[in-house]
């Protein structure tokens, strides 16, 4: 069994963007990602927090917006707006949930498709599918990142997505069809899920359930990816997996915290880059 170190993959993600972001920035091109931030969420601001971070390791100028809990859609639309047109911004992000006045779809699809680097807008979403160059959502790129770095090959692979988000579940296995794998996804209506699953070379989860697959879900040299993020009462930080009891029979298996969760930042930056890139930063 090999763990998929996302902190240390991470890192080195994290290093090859500095570098590139830093012989823009001696021709005189600043890359620049703009942050909406709505309401005082501490989870959402903690994540905030942590992308401002990254962004200045790197070398990324970051722009936070943070708004008062009762702002309006039509304001939060009049910034997303400005933002669109403003020639110095290359990406933009509205950080997610919002409060439930304001319609997430409205806000997500408002964003400039070559600003769109969460990749949730539609045009993203359909370039995805149909195979063209897209922005993608930062975790399911990750984990390919992550499998790319393990050179895992994919091709011929029975994989099984736990969860359709939008966010991960939908396009990692948008992702794991592009790359040749044959891709089942599962949600909370189907049926013989331990079956689909002890039939998988590689798992996908991403549910948001602790401890969920278990040994016997899971074949001998399966490779399994653990999305979740779940906090237990102790305050532990726990994934999707039963790590300890599923770990022995994989090849690859990814711990939490530091499999996924790394990844997810650095591959911000990696598309805060690569539209500052599109759109003419060379
Ligand atoms: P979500 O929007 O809540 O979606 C959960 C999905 O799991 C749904 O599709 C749901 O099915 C499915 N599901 C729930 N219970 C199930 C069951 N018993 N059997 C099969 N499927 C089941 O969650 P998400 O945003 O995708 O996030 C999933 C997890 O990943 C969470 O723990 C989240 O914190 C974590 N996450 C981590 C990162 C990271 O950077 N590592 C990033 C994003 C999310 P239905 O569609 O039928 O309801």
């Amino acid at each position: 069994m090999q763990i998929l170190d996302g902190k240390a993959t991470a890192k080195q993600a994290r290093d090859e963007i500095a570098v590139e972001v830093a012989s823009l920035k001696n021709s005189g091109k600043e890359v620049s990602l703009a942050v909406i931030l709505v309401g005082n969420d501490p989870a959402s601001a903690t994540y905030v927090g942590a992308k401002e971070k990254a962004c200045e390791a790197v070398g990324i100028r970051s722009v936070v917006h943070r708004l008062n809990e009762n702002v309006s859609q039509s304001e939060l639309l009049a910034l997303i707006n400005v933002l669109n047109l403003d020639a110095g911004i290359d990406g933009i992000l509205v950080q997610l949930p919002l409060p439930k006045h304001i319609d997430e779809d409205v806000i997500t699809q408002a964003i400039a498709a070559e600003k769109d680097v969460d990749g949730f807008g539609a045009a993203s979403v359909g370039r995805l599918w149909s195979g063209l160059a897209s922005f993608v959502p930062c975790t399911p790129l990750g984990v390919m990142y992550l499998l790319e770095k393990y050179s895992i090959e994919l091709t011929g692979l029975n994989a099984v997505v736990l969860g359709r988000s939008n966010i991960v579940g939908k396009p990692m296995a948008a992702l794991l069809l592009a790359a040749n794998a044959t891709v089942t996804i599962a949600h909370s209506h189907t049926k013989n899920l331990k079956q689909i699953c002890q039939n998988a070379d590689i798992i996908v989860v991403a549910i948001g359930r602790a401890n969920f697959l278990s040994a016997d879900m899971v074949k001998d040299g399966a490779i399994i990816i653990d999305v979740g993020i779940n906090r237990l009462e102790n305050g532990k930080l726990t994934g999707d997996v039963a790590y300890d009891e599923v770990a022995k029979k994989t090849s690859y298996i990814t711990p939490v915290p530091g499999g996924v969760g790394p990844m997810t930042i650095a591959m911000l930056l990696k598309n805060t880059l690569a539209a500052a890139k599109a759109r003419g930063k060379r």
